[in-house]
């Protein structure tokens, strides 16, 4: 999911909230007019021109420290109300332009848009300080969190004025001048790498290798239509490419059966961030650790991962750890076993090799098909994007009640996107917008967006939330197909999107997806489990031309080979968060980046066939933002809540569409946003803490005795 967050600025900005009926704009500019037109008003994208975000920015930020400057000079005594509340309704010009900002960043990003973000990027983060680093401002956060008044207060409130306390305690707030300008220093030199760090990795991943003849024999034809959509896309048409981007290159490494030019796609991969020359990341990675963990030792920390662990469900780096550690083991250990058999078909061919990295995933989907008699390429034509899309919306309203309509005329950024509005029972929730294909200037893989956070203290403001993915788009007239894997990240994405919808919280600085990193992507983990039950296959993964459903012997293939690749996913993942952790908690050194992962994997015993999913030089979670960073573990901690909450809906009557089970899942997780603390919504929900058995079992791992 992408979320831009920064330091901290007031929270109604930092959600990318919006829509306040007191925006009075003083310019025309379209980036930070209120929104107009149905449902509270929409974002006006059809009039944004990049020439319009310096202005629109400085115009967001000089009305927002104004707002914050009149809240902190106000006065009367500090309660919830003048401050807490006040600091809510703050910031919805900026909340507004966010929402522009973030799209041409991810979904239309130009060279001109490129150079507005490295001009800006700085000036937010030396923005977010101004505010957390106001006295005034921050002896009235702390004067109402330590108010006997407090107890008063609904328990959202107290957890509102915790959020509050705690990020600008976390942010300098408590430190003394000297510390606060050098912090503020290092947040706006750390802003202008992390720019550095996602365009350089941007350029790598817009490079691509063109496929000869002979690297089309063999080639599914659906990958060899990609093949050319994607040559076609810049103007190389007649040609065959494989850009250098995972949505491309993992299809390719799966089928392609020419080894060398396998090798040749992955080593492109693999080294993005890593080429040496203008678009290498290595030199910014090491200013950046150095950057992250003086910022810590300021504000009080051992290290940069326990400054960013301490407000998560985790709470230490070393419970984090402690979880990774359990599973490793019996991640590299089922690798070892799948190698084996992957070597033993290489064998029996004649090969005369030993398992390399470009070729695991080419004989893991032999082995695939061998053991479990399950081709991939068969299960395709039943995933047809569209279709695959209702049943994500079928189940949504099984489990909320949520039901879907195409809108058309809004105004959209491009013509690929299609909106719908949410209801429940005739009242309107919130409005999805949804962009499915690939494009260039469009960074790669699937994410969420809140344009708009749902809330109801001053008004009540439906959500407005987005899913973006990079799917191939089709010939005229023909389905989008697209694979297992790719099925699972469209529920899962819509997952996060559910999370918003459901959200029913009075505060935006609480609502929706605005939870622990370690708590966000459970319920979008948690989603991805609907797209295998029965009820959607049968309705919704229809053969393209056929109309049939998908066999449930192919159904029965699938969930009995959905153990296999275990060992490869969680091994590539693990070797990615273990690295970040440590990374991270390797204090105030010199870090070469290469070297330092070499010498930890070899510590840990990765398997030689295996890589990270994301080695450092291109590890945007972890180095285009604070965001992920000491946090990749995050996806396992959630995966273990994600486990032992689907067990909850297997054991209920109802199965996964159990009205008891999904009310309770409602009420006490996707309903509450950040309202409560996330370790008593899963208690609430399960009736204990969570356990790690569920994800072992899920895995076909070993379950550790106790678990
Ligand atoms: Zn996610």
């Amino acid at each position: 999911m992408h979320r831009r967050t920064f330091l901290a600025t007031t929270a109604a900005a930092a959600a990318m909230t919006t829509v306040s009926g007191k925006a009075l704009a003083a310019t025309a500019n379209p980036t930070v007019q209120p929104w107009t037109g149905p449902y509270g008003g929409v974002p006006a994208f059809d009039k944004v021109k990049v020439a319009d975000f310096l202005p629109g920015a400085e115009e967001a930020m000089a009305r927002n420290l104004a707002e914050v400057d009149a809240i902190a000079a106000n006065p009367a005594a500090p309660t919830f109300e003048n401050t807490i509340a006040a600091l809510e309704d703050s910031g919805r010009m900026l909340g507004d332009f966010y929402a522009f900002y973030g799209i041409w960043g991810s979904n239309l990003s130009t060279p001109e848009f490129q150079a507005v973000e490295s001009e800006l990027d700085p000036k937010f983060a030396a923005f977010g300080d101004k505010i957390t680093q106001n006295e005034k401002l921050f002896a009235r956060i702390e004067a109402v969190y330590n108010s006997p008044a407090k107890a008063s207060l609904t328990a959202e409130q107290q957890r509102l004025t915790w959020t509050y306390y705690t990020n600008f305690v976390r942010s300098g707030a408590k430190l003394g001048a000297a510390a606060k300008t050098r912090v503020a220093a290092i947040n706006e030199e750390l802003a202008g790498h992390y720019t550095k760090f996602s365009q350089n990795l941007l350029a790598d991943e817009s490079t691509y290798i063109e496929l000869s003849d002979a690297d089309l024999v063999g080639l599914p034809e659906g990958l060899k239509a990609n093949a050319a959509a994607s040559a076609a896309q810049r103007q190389l048409a007649g040609k065959f490419i494989i850009v250098n981007t995972r949505s491309s290159v993992d299809p390719y490494l799966t089928y392609s059966p020419v080894r060398a030019t396998r090798e040749k796609v992955w080593k492109a991969f693999v080294n993005r961030g890593d080429n040496g020359g203008a678009t290498d990341n290595n030199a910014i990675i090491g200013k950046i650790l150095k950057l992250r963990v003086e910022r810590a030792n300021l504000l009080g920390f051992k290290t940069h991962a326990h400054w960013r662990l301490e407000n998560a469900m985790a709470k230490t780096p070393e419970n984090a750890m402690a979880l990774m550690e359990a599973v490793w083991p019996a991640a590299i250990a089922q690798v070892a076993r799948d190698v084996a058999e992957m070597q033993a078909i290489v064998d029996a061919e004649k090969g005369g090799f030993q398992i390399q990295p470009w070729d695991y995933r080419f004989y893991a989907e032999k082995v695939r098909k061998a053991k479990y008699d399950l081709d991939m390429n068969e299960v395709k034509p039943y995933l047809q994007l569209e279709k695959l899309r209702e049943g994500m919306f079928w189940a949504a309203g099984e489990l909320y009640g949520f039901q879907f309509k195409q809108v058309e005329g809004l105004p959209v950024y491009h013509e690929d996107i299609r909106v719908w509005e949410v209801t429940r029972g005739g009242q309107l929730v919130g409005v999805w917008y949804f962009d499915p294909y690939a494009r260039q200037g469009k960074r790669s893989g699937a994410w969420m967006n809140a344009y708009r956070n749902q809330e109801r203290f001053r008004k009540d403001v439906k959500t407005i939330v987005s899913n973006n993915s990079n799917f191939i788009k089709s010939k005229p007239g023909e389905p989008v197909l697209i694979s297992w894997d790719d099925a699972e990240t469209l529920f899962h994405e819509f997952g996060h999107a559910l999370h918003g919808l459901n959200s029913n919280v009075s505060y935006p600085g609480v609502s929706g997806t605005n939870v622990a990193r370690d708590y966000v992507e459970f319920p979008s983990q948690l989603n991805e489990r609907w797209l295998s039950t029965p009820q959607v296959l049968n309705q919704f993964a229809l053969h393209y031309q056929t109309g049939k459903p998908i066999p449930q012997a192919l159904v029965d293939k699938i969930e009995k080979a959905s153990k296999f690749g275990q060992g490869f996913g969680t091994t590539e993942y693990l070797a990615s968060a273990l690295i970040d952790m440590k990374l991270h908690l390797a204090g105030n050194v010199d870090i070469d980046p290469d070297a330092f992962e070499r010498e930890e994997l070899t510590r840990l015993k990765m398997p030689s066939q295996i890589v990270m999913r994301h080695r450092t030089p291109q590890f945007g979670h972890v180095f285009s933002g604070d965001g992920y960073s000491a946090g990749y573990y995050s996806y396992l901690w959630s995966d273990t809540l994600t486990a032992d909450c689907a067990e909850a809906f297997k054991e209920a009557p109802g199965g996964f569409y159990d009205k008891g089970v999904a009310k309770r899942l409602h009420d006490e997780i996707m309903s509450r946003g950040n309202s409560s603390d996330p370790a008593d919504q899963f208690r609430a929900f399960r009736g204990r803490d969570p356990k790690i058995g569920a994800l072992m079992r899920d895995r076909g791992f070993p379950v550790p005795p106790g678990a």
